[in-house]
């Protein structure tokens, strides 16, 4: 780690003698009576990576226009030849969008030559090693995180199936004489082990997920059979809460290639946050319609909304809007929109507050 009295290992690519020159002149004036910054020093991309092969680096200074690599491809194969060193951007007036794109996908910060002194360049480098060391252990983390959630559902499984098990078979031989208090007991047992199972279940398909494991087992199906299912299945739950599930399938049959379980699954937890969100005796829609080269599916339902803010929020693993109530993960949106992605389609949501949601799944259909 490098702190202030630890000089800082940089390497400056750049092409044009006159800026490489000022800049390092300018880092040695900033540096005051102990250098500040090694800096090494390579003129094309192909050198640069060479360098950052054989030597260890704290930060790129990286400009983008060099002889033998262009624009944003040359952030591009810096990052991906070394991912955990912080990158800042050199960029000039014309090229800034360039430089802008490039922090989006991974660069630490970008600096606009000729607009900074040795001072700004010092410390945008330490902001970039600093900021690139905490994302690294946050990275750490949540593949910590990952790994333990995976083996704890893995640990889990078995016992729940076990309580599963045994409670079926107590229900199903439960004398006629058994008091009514002690019935209601068994059969909340029998619902808690349930929902300690799909709990575990989307543990384990977003630990699937996020490892890339995931494989699609597509065929060509009625998009409308897929829908009716997964209406069929949520049916008893929208009607203890007076709700109306209605869905009005198309003339013609909706074909397209999906992997039906699982987009069957998409559904169910959209369906199931319908009714979950949705209003005592509400009605939730559900349409489905083909267009020029994708079919989309959309839920919609007339609960509180989702204020703006979280509108794309409600897709990261466990996050849930203020004031959900308590039963749910934050999982179900999570999972879904990275099964749709696998299916290189695209989930998204319209909502108003106040006025209810409509989430709609866009997949590709072949031409
Ligand atoms: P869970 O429902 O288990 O919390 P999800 O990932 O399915 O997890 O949803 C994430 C959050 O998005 C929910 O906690 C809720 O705050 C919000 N949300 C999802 N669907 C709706 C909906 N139809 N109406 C209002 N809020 C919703």
């Amino acid at each position: 780690m490098n702190g202030l009295d630890t000089p800082i290992r940089a390497l400056l690519v750049e092409d044009n003698p006159g800026d490489a020159r000022l800049i390092r002149e300018m880092l040695r004036d900033a540096g005051g009576e102990h250098a500040a910054v090694e800096l090494a020093h390579a003129d094309r991309l192909a050198l640069g990576l060479e360098e950052l092969t054989n030597q260890v680096t704290d930060v790129v200074l990286l400009d983008l226009t060099l002889p033998d690599s262009h624009g944003f491809d040359t952030f591009t194969a810096v990052h991906a030849h070394a991912p955990d060193v912080a990158v800042v951007v050199l960029s000039g007036l014309d090229d800034e969008t360039l430089a802008v794109r490039s922090v989006q996908e991974g660069a630490q910060d970008y600096l606009v030559k000729g607009q900074v002194d040795g001072g700004a360049i010092l410390r945008s480098m330490r902001y970039a090693i600093e900021r690139q060391r905490l994302e690294a252990a946050r990275r750490d983390l949540e593949r910590q995180r990952d790994e333990f959630f995976s083996s704890v559902s893995h640990d889990l499984r078995t016992p729940v199936a076990a309580i599963k098990a045994a409670i079926g078979v107590v229900l199903a031989n439960m004398p006629p004489d058994m008091p009514p208090p002690l019935q209601r007991l068994l059969g909340n047992v029998d619902l808690a082990a349930d929902e300690l199972t799909s709990l575990i279940e989307d543990l384990l398909e977003m630990a699937r997920l996020q490892s890339g494991r995931v494989e699609l087992w597509r065929s060509y199906v009625d998009l409308r059979d897929v829908i009716a299912r997964a209406g069929r299945a949520i049916e008893p739950l929208i009607g203890a809460r007076g709700q109306h599930l209605l869905f009005s399938p198309p003339a013609e049959p909706v074909i397209a290639s999906v992997d039906a379980e699982r987009l069957g699954r998409v559904l169910s937890n959209l369906l199931g946050n319908a009714h979950k969100y949705g209003r005592e005796n509400g009605t939730i829609l559900v349409a489905v319609e083909r267009h020029a080269s994708e079919v989309c599916i959309s839920v919609t339902d007339d609960g509180p909304g989702i204020p703006p803010d979280d509108q794309e929020r409600i897709f990261e693993r466990f996050f849930r809007v203020r004031g959900s109530g308590s039963s749910g993960t934050g999982l179900g949106l999570a999972i879904a929109q990275g099964l749709v992605e696998l299916h290189c389609g695209r989930l998204w949501v319209e909502s108003t507050p106040g006025r209810g949601s409509t989430f709609r799944v866009a997949l590709p259909v072949d031409q």
